[in-house]
C-alpha cells in the first residue's frame, strides 16, 4: 500500500510532491546506527529462528493504552546469549523472562539487547516472554504515517486500527522487527471492552467474557510477516460465504461497521471476482488455512495478510479517482483488488529487505491490470497499465537503500507494472506467462525472498537473459529510449540512455507490418520499401522514442 498516497498527490500538487522527493533523496543517503539496527540482520538476529508468537495484550480505548505480553518462541541456529527485540518508544519494554527467570535488558533507542542466562544449544526450541505498555505512536496519517488509529465511528463507537508498513510492527507490539524472518504460526489475544470486536488475522478461535471485557484470540497458522500483523476494534458486524477455490472451499468473512452492512454486501461481490481472476493468474489463494476476511477500517486500506482492510468508502476506483485515467479505473474497488493482490504478493512472496520492496508493490500494481485482462480483456488490461505511466516520475531507482530500512522510488508502483508489462510482449506467449506466474507462487511459497532471486528465476523460466533488462528498469531511472533516422529507405536506429548490455528487442509497425527490431548502442540498419514509409512502436513496451 503505502506510497500510493504520493501518486495521489502528483494530480494535485506535482511541483511541492517533486521538492519534496528531492529532499528525500539528500535526506535520505545518510543513515543512522538505528537505522542500521532496524534494516539489517544483525548478530543479535541472526543466530535464532523465529518459530511461534503469542500476542496477548489490552486494548484501553479511553485512555489510548496498550498493555501486554507476546511470548517468543525460537529456533537456535548458533549458540549466542544476547537477542535483538524492537519496540519503539513511547512504548516500554518492562521486563524479559526466559524459564521464570527476568534478564537483563540493555535498552538502545527502539532496539533492546537481552541477555540470556541459559544456555541456547543448537536446534532448541526455546521461549522468551517480553511485558510491555505504553501509549502507542497515534497514526498521523494511516496507513502512510501509520501506528494506531483511534477513531470514532458515526454512532460514537470506538474505531480503532494499527497500520505500520514501513514504520514497523514495533511501533505497538514487540518482536523481531525486520522482513527476513517470518515467524510461522501466530496467536493473537485482544481484549476490549465487551461492546466492541477486535478482528486480527487468522481464524477466530474464541472470544472469552471477563468482566466487562471480552478476549478475542485468533489463530494464524501460516507464516505471517511483522507489518501483516493487525488489530482493528469497533461495532462490528459478521457475514461471510463460501468460495469454491482452487484448493477447496475457501472462507470468505466480512467485518463492516452495523451501518455500512447493505453497501458492503454490495460492494464486496468484487472480492470472489478478484479471487477468481487472481487464482486464474497465480495460482491458488495463499492462506486457506486462515480464510480471506475483508475488515473495515478508519483508513484507506492495507494487506494485512488474511485481514485485508479497507476504508475505500464502498465505490469503484481510489476514493473515487481513476488512477489510470482511461474509464478502467473505475471498474473495480481499487482496495479490494490492490489489498487483495498483495496476498500473493507481499504476504505470500515477501521481500527479504524493504530495498526490494518493487516485488510487493511492482507486481501487485501489476495485478490490477489483470484482474481487468481476466474480467475485461486483453485491451482494458493494456489501456489501463499505459494510462497509469503518467504517475512514474523517474526521481529514483525502484531499488531503494539495503540494510538500513529504506524502500526505492513509489515507481516501484506503476513503473514496476508497466516493466512487467513489457516482459509479457517479449514472452509473446500469455500461456507460458501466467505458468510463469503461478510457478513463481510456488517456488517462493510463503517465503521472504531477495529482487535477485525474483530476476533470476525470471530469466530462467523465460529463457530470456534478463540481466540488463532488469539493470536497467530496477536500478536506473533511465527510460531506453529509441533513437531512429529515416534516410531515403534507410532506417537507422538504436538505444541512447541505457545501462551497458541493454538490447531489448522491440515490437513496431512499418507499413502496416508488425516486426520486431533489434536494437543496440551501436547503429543498426534496415531497409525500407519505400521513402514513405510508416513507423510505430508498439505502446506496450515502456519506452521512449525520438526521430532525429
Ligand atoms: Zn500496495
Amino acid at each position: 500500500m503505502k506510497t500510493v498516497y504520493i501518486l495521489f498527490l502528483v494530480f494535485f500538487i506535482t511541483p511541492f510532491v517533486n521538492i519534496q522527493a528531492q529532499g528525500l533523496l539528500s535526506e535520505k543517503t545518510e543513515f543512522t546506527r538505528q537505522d542500521t539496527l532496524r534494516g539489517s540482520i544483525t548478530p543479535e538476529r541472526e543466530w535464532w529462528d523465529l518459530t511461534y508468537y503469542h500476542l496477548d495484550i489490552k486494548v484501553d480505548p479511553e485512555n489510548k493504552f496498550i498493555s501486554g505480553k507476546n511470548t517468543i518462541q525460537y529456533k537456535v541456529l548458533d549458540q549466542d546469549s544476547v537477542m535483538q527485540i524492537d519496540l519503539q518508544p513511547p512504548m516500554e519494554l518492562l521486563k524479559a523472562v526466559q524459564n521464570g527467570q527476568e534478564l537483563k535488558i540493555k535498552h538502545d533507542g527502539n532496539a533492546h539487547f537481552i541477555s540470556l542466562s541459559d544456555n541456547q544449544n543448537v536446534d532448541e526450541v526455546n521461549e522468551l516472554i517480553v511485558h510491555y505498555q505504553g501509549h502507542p505512536r497515534e497514526a498521523v496519517k494511516a496507513p502512510w504515517d501509520g501506528g494506531i488509529s483511534w477513531k470514532k465511528d458515526k454512532n460514537g463507537n470506538h474505531f480503532i486500527a494499527s497500520s505500520c508498513q514501513g514504520l514497523g510492527a514495533s511501533v505497538w507490539w514487540p518482536c523481531k522487527d525486520h522482513m527476513y524472518d517470518e515467524v510461522d504460526s501466530m496467536q493473537i489475544s485482544v481484549n476490549v471492552p465487551s461492546k466492541l470486536t477486535n478482528v486480527s488475522n487468522g481464524r477466530l478461535r474464541r472470544v472469552d467474557q471477563i468482566g466487562d471485557t471480552k478476549t478475542y484470540t485468533w489463530i494464524v497458522k501460516n507464516p505471517i510477516n511483522n507489518y501483516g500483523v493487525n488489530i482493528n476494534i469497533g461495532d462490528y458486524v459478521n457475514f461471510s460465504e463460501v468460495y469454491d477455490g482452487m484448493a477447496g472451499n475457501l472462507d470468505l468473512d466480512y467485518y463492516v461497521l452495523s451501518y455500512n452492512l447493505e453497501k458492503a454486501k454490495e460492494q464486496f461481490k468484487q472480492v470472489p471476482m478478484m479471487m477468481e481472476a487472481f487464482e486464474h493468474w497465480f495460482g491458488q489463494y495463499p492462506f486457506y488455512k486462515d480464510s480471506f476476511k475483508l475488515v473495515e477500517v478508519p483508513y484507506l486500506g492495507m494487506e494485512h495478510q488474511s485481514s485485508v482492510t479497507y476504508g475505500n468508502g464502498y465505490q469503484n476506483g481510489y476514493l473515487g479517482n481513476d488512477l489510470s485515467g482511461t474509464g478502467w479505473g473505475l471498474k473495480f474497488d481499487f482496495i479490494i483488488i490492490h489489498e487483495a493482490g498483495h496476498e500473493w504478493f507481499a504476504n505470500n512472496i515477501t521481500n527479504k529487505d524493504v530495498a526490494d520492496m518493487w516485488i510487493h508493490e511492482g507486481f501487485t500494481a501489476y495485478s490490477e491490470n489483470l484482474y481487468l485482462d481476466y474480467h475485461f480483456g486483453k485491451q482494458a488490461s493494456a489501456e489501463y497499465v499505459i494510462g497509469t505511466r503518467k504517475n512514474i516520475q523517474n526521481d529514483r531507482p525502484l531499488i531503494g537503500y539495503y540494510d538500513v530500512n529504506k524502500e526505492g522510488s513509489s515507481d516501484m508502483y506503476y513503473k514496476g507494472a508497466n516493466m512487467l508489462h513489457t516482459l509479457r510482449q517479449l514472452i509473446e506467449d500469455d500461456e507460458k506467462w501466467r505458468k510463469i506466474l503461478r510457478k513463481m507462487n510456488v517456488t517462493f511459497y510463503h517465503q521472504t525472498v531477495s529482487s535477485k532471486q525474483i530476476e533470476d528465476f525470471l530469466s530462467q523460466e523465460t529463457g530470456i537473459d534478463l540481466t540488463e533488462f532488469f539493470n536497467q528498469y530496477l536500478r536506473t531511472t533511465k527510460v531506453p529510449t529509441l533513437e531512429y533516422t529515416i534516410n531515403k529507405k534507410t532506417l537507422k536506429y538504436r538505444w541512447i540512455s541505457i545501462v551497458e548490455g541493454f538490447d531489448m528487442p522491440i515490437q513496431v509497425i512499418i507499413n502496416d507490418e508488425d516486426m520486431w527490431l533489434f536494437p543496440k548502442a551501436d547503429w543498426q540498419t534496415m531497409n525500407l520499401e519505400s521513402k514513405q514509409s510508416s513507423i510505430k512502436i508498439d505502446p506496450d513496451f515502456y519506452i521512449y522514442s525520438q526521430k532525429i
